[in-house]
């Protein structure tokens, strides 16, 4: 029974044109953010090496900005994971973002503060130059690894550029000409390379979100497919085969047949359309289903064809015909408020039992039995006999 409700939850398969923007963008920030530790360890080298330079030319400065630089870099991994934390516990992300935002930026103003601080302390020399060279692969290094997230890219390399530029402006007597154009050069190379690395970095993205839903999609596509080769779409029930099917998995097992036929069906076609018919057989499967459901939950109902269903219980030789006669009583009292007044639904039902391995023969004592009842007035259950005769067992007033 509990099949009949994947069918009522099947909506469609998900839409792979419902992709915008920012899931493309949140979801390349949580790639990011896992990425982002590893990313600072590219730092742990200039770190190094810039303090060793800081030692053998006891520069007291440059000192300082390597500490702020160890300091902006803790602050990195703390608000980057604690936005992290917000995001998987769904909580409010703004404020931990912006001050993620903020320590890539201090990083990149303390990067080149320490550049111009090497070039107006120490002047020309080996240690300079080394620095300088230093200082520039990281930024690279650092821009291009966190280029896929604009986010992370553009406060820190606008930090460091704000700080360079305005820094050989105003320092202007220590840089040659050819050093403040190498600068800027670069600045303005490394945005428009981090750009373009954004920019293909939400297509591959955007891709690879496709690809999952589209697998998603043929999961969902081959789960209803299924559903529906073993189901019958308007009612939801088993369909006949698959009954067939699970019947033959239980061998040489006691099973009960009920087979319900609905009475004078043909009328209610001619008289009230085929919608309104097939509104009567989706009523009727439901009024199964619930009946089964409290009387039953080990049964198997099925579609049998047009307005006939078979329910088959299995494990046991007798009550069958109780059953049956809730199901009478309950198909009997079928109405709804958009159903013409005159509408009256009824059913007749013959039931038998047998080996499961000999389906055939007792599905043909419990057709007889249904056919008696017609024979009877309909609207009853007649059970056929262990001989195959037939016993009346109830005779019921619309
Ligand atoms: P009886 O009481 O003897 O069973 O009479 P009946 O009219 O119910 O039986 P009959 O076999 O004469 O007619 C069954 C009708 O059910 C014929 C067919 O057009 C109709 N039918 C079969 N499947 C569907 C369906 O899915 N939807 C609708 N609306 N009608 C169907
Ligand atoms: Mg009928
Ligand atoms: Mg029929």
């Amino acid at each position: 029974m509990a099949d009949a409700i994947y069918q009522n939850s099947y909506t469609g398969a998900p839409d792979i044109s419902a992709i915008d923007k920012t899931e493309v963008s949140r979801k390349l920030l949580i790639d990011g953010l896992e990425r982002r530790i590893a990313g600072q360890l590219s730092v742990i080298i200039p770190v190094g090496v810039i303090g060793w330079i800081a030692s053998l030319t006891d520069n007291r400065a440059l000192w300082i900005f390597l500490s702020l630089q160890i300091i902006a870099q803790l602050a990195i991994t703390a608000s980057s994971q604690w936005l992290r934390r917000a995001i998987e516990t769904g909580k409010n992300t703004a404020i931990r973002k912006n001050l993620w935002m903020i320590a890539e930026a201090s990083s990149g103003i303390i990067w080149a503060a320490m550049m111009l601080d090497v070039g107006t302390l120490i002047g020309g020399s080996d240690a300079v130059l080394t620095t300088w060279v230093t200082i520039l692969v990281t930024m690279v290094v650092s821009i291009l690894l966190a280029a896929p997230i604009a986010g992370i890219a553009f406060p820190l390399l606008g930090g460091f550029t704000a700080a360079g530029v305005a820094g050989i402006l105003l320092f202007d007597k220590d840089f040659s000409g050819f050093a403040q154009m190498a600068l800027i050069f670069m600045c303005v190379a490394l945005f428009i390379i981090a750009k373009a690395v954004n920019f293909q970095a939400h297509k591959s993205c955007r891709a690879g979100i496709e690809v999952e839903r589209l697998g998603q999609r043929l999961a969902e596509e081959l789960r209803h497919t299924s559903w529906l080769s073993q189901h019958d779409s308007l009612t939801g029930l088993l369909n006949r085969s698959a009954l067939q099917e699970h019947i033959e998995e239980l061998g040489d097992m006691q099973t009960q047949l009920i087979l319900l036929d609905i009475d004078h069906f043909k009328q209610i076609n001619d008289s009230y359309g085929h919608g309104q018919g097939d509104e009567v057989i989706a009523a009727v499967s439901a009024c199964i289903s619930e009946t089964l459901d409290e009387a039953a939950p080990d049964a198997l109902a099925a579609r049998w064809g047009g307005e006939e269903f078979i329910i088959a219980l299995p494990g046991c030789e007798t009550g069958a015909d109780d059953i049956a006669e809730r199901l009478c009583a309950a198909v009997a009292k079928l109405t709804h408020k958009d159903w013409p007044a005159r509408l009256r639904v009824t059913g007749s039902l013959g039931v038998a039992h047998g080996p499961a391995s000999a389906f055939s023969a007792t599905f043909k004592s419990a057709d007889s039995a249904m056919y008696e009842a017609k024979e009877q007035g309909r609207n009853r259950v007649v059970c056929a006999s262990d001989g195959g005769g037939k016993t009346s067992r109830v005779a019921r007033a619309a």
